[in-house]
């Protein structure tokens, strides 16, 4: 029956098996029927993911630089740890201990993100850490403590969606991005339901949608604030839940007063009719549901974003009402346990505040420390990346599971912040971008070589079994931090394993808001995954966790109003066109997985910019032409796709790619105010064709 386990990538954590065939090194996969996220299918990507196994350039061996200008060159483990324990401690003998930084990344599991925010802390000291998450789903997290006083994904099991009499579903492209999630869809709508999209390109998902609108980019907050405006005008409202379940609603009827249908109309561009329809559709749905992607997270405002479709979706009275809610896609394959043990910048384990005694009293009882030696917060992803080698900034850089030289925003920028290093050290199973501009690389483990739990989008605790032996030389993350840790001289215990490092981990979190206190190795195996919060031994899990009350004070949720101001960068005549980025159905995000999966690079084999043919024709651009792009940040240089799928306002390029097509050269670092999250979703350029000699 092979390994039960699931897919190394996004945070639908398809369920497969792994099969080594007779012991040959040589990895079979084949999907599990018995995980309800994708009830035996699996995507392009999850059919392939065992080639990651064998990808040609597996690192294998620590390498290292001799000199600042030399190669990199392979060396022993011991010459390894040795000179990053030796720069660690002269950068902070010179600077202090926020000399010293850490990047995570929201896929690595549920062990290692817990450790390495307890590495940081401790063995480090260092306030300064943050993760790739933050570039992710970072407003919706934020967004949802705002309203509900905590985040967890989804409202409830992920085939509650399939009992759904509508969804409107903003800023996702789940038909490209995880395609076994649209079973769900596509059983709601064989039962009548009906899929609403918003999204400024007609992707896949909105070619299978009962109803597409399609707003200029950035300008989300004015249309949910106008749908919102349709449902008080027509009644739609559940006055009866707003008063019972809910806190704010005057100030936010106050603010959509003045979203009237034609205003509305006239800032998004989406059609009065289309707008009332969606609004009805929704409201006279028994069961329904609004969810968030990173179309309408990843803004300069995007939690306010966020926060205007929650605003809608409670005033329809759906969260907390059994099989309907809001809810946010998470992007990460750990997407949402990657937030909640302590890698984000402001948090501790339990998805505690950095900055509340009680929780630092009790983490740092734990952990075995005194919690007044506990940093306090430190920088959010851009900030920390964008003060790297500066003065006051941190010194030493140590990045695990990310390649920000292809994610971060203004990459060049990020890219020219590394170099400004006296230390660079990045453990990954892959040279990516970033490691080949390491001083040191550490060689490690990747998914199927070892063990830990994932937290899927539903907030459901799942396993990821080790299938095969690790190639040698190879180590784990978790062995990583322990060695470092015990060179370090870090006070406290450092276990290697995961199920001991989990153990501590539902110790760290008990009492907080994520709290697995009651989540076992066995249960999960038992019980086939366990939700969130799980307090003890004998508690069910949540997979609903509104039900009766709102984890907020008063137990009611809030409404917060928002009001519409645009992209942080708007068009003008230097830089006439929009661009919106994302991704493609056969790479995942910064591809330095994916790129090296020789069926997916050959079914996405570069980067593109989709453009309208009437803009096109205005440009001179003919299709599979060269095309540079061009903002205030950079330029790049990919091949034209022509499409009428896109406004003729708008251009859109995928991120996965390195190179002179890297569409993070081109974005805007503009960063939301409350969740620090950039403005990957528009930004203002132009496009001249290329005339290649
Ligand atoms: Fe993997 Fe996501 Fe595809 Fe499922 S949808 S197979 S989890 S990449």
């Amino acid at each position: 029956m092979g390994t039960p386990t699931h897919c190394p990538y996004c945070a639908l954590q398809c369920g497969m098996a792994l099969h080594d065939e007779n012991g040959t090194g040589t990895v079979r996969v084949t999907p599990r029927e018995d995980v309800p996220a994708n009830g035996g299918g699996l995507c392009q990507k999850g059919w392939t993911a065992a080639e990651l196994l064998t990808v040609p350039d597996r690192l294998t061996a620590p390498l290292m630089r001799r000199r600042r200008d030399a190669p990199l060159e392979p060396c022993t483990w011991d010459e390894a740890l040795d000179r990053i324990t030796a720069g660690i401690g002269r950068l902070r003998a010179l600077h202090g201990p926020d000399a010293v930084a850490v990047f995570g990344g929201g896929g690595l599991t549920n062990e290692k993100a817990y450790q390495l925010g307890k590495f940081a802390r401790v063995a480090l000291g260092t306030s300064q850490i943050d993760y790739n998450g933050r570039f992710c789903m970072s407003s919706a997290a934020a967004a949802s403590g705002r309203a509900f006083g905590m985040d967890r994904g989804l409202p409830g099991p992920v085939t509650d969606l399939a009992a759904s009499g509508a969804v409107l579903l903003a800023g996702g492209n789940p038909a490209e991005t995880m395609p076994p999630f649209m079973r769900h869809l596509n059983e709601m709508r064989d039962d009548g339901g009906a899929l609403i999209v918003v999204d400024p390109r007609r992707t896949a998902t909105a070619r299978q949608a009962d109803l597409h609108l399609r707003p200029t980019p950035g300008t989300d907050i004015a249309l949910a604030n106008g749908l919102l405006h349709l449902a008080l005008a027509e009644g739609l409202a559940d006055e009866e839940y707003i008063a019972a379940r809910t806190t704010g609603f005057d100030a936010v009827r106050t603010v959509v007063n003045a979203y009237w249908p034609e205003r509305a109309e006239r800032i998004t561009g989406v059609p009065v009719p289309l707008m009332r329809e969606a609004v009805r559709l929704l409201a006279r749905a028994r069961r329904a549901h609004v969810l968030t992607a990173r179309g309408s997270e990843q803004h300069a405002r995007g939690t306010d974003m966020v926060t205007g479709f929650i605003n809608l979706a409670l005033a329809l009275g759906l969260p907390g009402r059994e099989g309907s809610g809001y809810g946010c896609l998470t992007g990460q394959g750990n997407g949402q346990g990657g937030r909640e043990h302590g890698q984000k910048a402001d948090q501790l384990p339990g998805y505690r505040r950095i900055d509340d005694p009680a929780a630092r009293a009790h983490v740092a009882g734990v952990w075995g420390v005194d919690p007044d030696d506990l940093p306090g917060p430190g920088r959010s992803a851009y900030e920390l990346l964008s003060a790297l080698g500066t003065a006051g900034g941190p010194k030493a850089l140590l990045v695990f599971g990310s390649n920000p030289v292809v994610s971060a925003p203004a990459a060049a920028d990020v890219e020219e912040r590394l170099g400004a290093l006296d230390l660079l050290v990045v453990a990954d199973f892959v040279p990516s971008e970033t490691a080949r501009r390491a001083d040191v690389v550490l060689p490690a483990a990747q998914w199927a070589e070892e063990s830990g739990t994932m937290t899927n989008l539903e907030g459901r605790v799942l396993r990821r079994r080790r299938a095969v032996r690790p190639p040698d030389g190879v180590r784990t993350d978790l062995e990583i931090l322990g060695a470092l840790a015990e060179r370090l001289k870090a006070p406290g215990e450092w276990s290697t394993d995961p199920e001991e490092v989990f153990g501590e981990l539902r110790r760290a979190g008990a009492g907080g808001i994520a709290d697995y206190s009651g989540i076992t190795y066995d249960r999960i195996e038992a019980e086939g995954g366990v939700f969130w919060p799980c307090p003890s031994p004998d508690h069910p899990g949540t997979p609903r966790p509104y039900l009766d009350r709102f984890p907020t004070p008063d137990g009611r949720a809030r409404f917060v109003p928002v009001e519409h101001t645009g992209a942080a960068e708007d068009v003008d005549a230097d830089y006439p066109v929009y661009l919106t980025t994302g991704r493609v159905l056969a790479q995942y995000q910064s591809g330095a997985q994916t790129r090296r999966v020789r069926p997916l690079a050959e079914a996405a084999p570069g980067p593109f910019v989709e453009l309208h043919p009437d803009l096109a024709a205005r440009l001179g651009i003919e299709d599979g032409a060269a095309v540079r792009l061009e903002s205030r940040r950079g330029a790049a240089t990919v091949a034209a796709r022509l499409t009428d799928a896109i406004r003729d306002d708008t251009v859109f390029i995928p991120f996965h790619w390195a190179g002179e097509g890297r569409a993070n050269l081109l974005t805007n670092p503009a960063l939301d105010p409350v969740s620090r999250m950039p403005e990957f979703k528009v930004c203002a350029v132009r496009l001249t064709p290329v005339h290649r000699g």
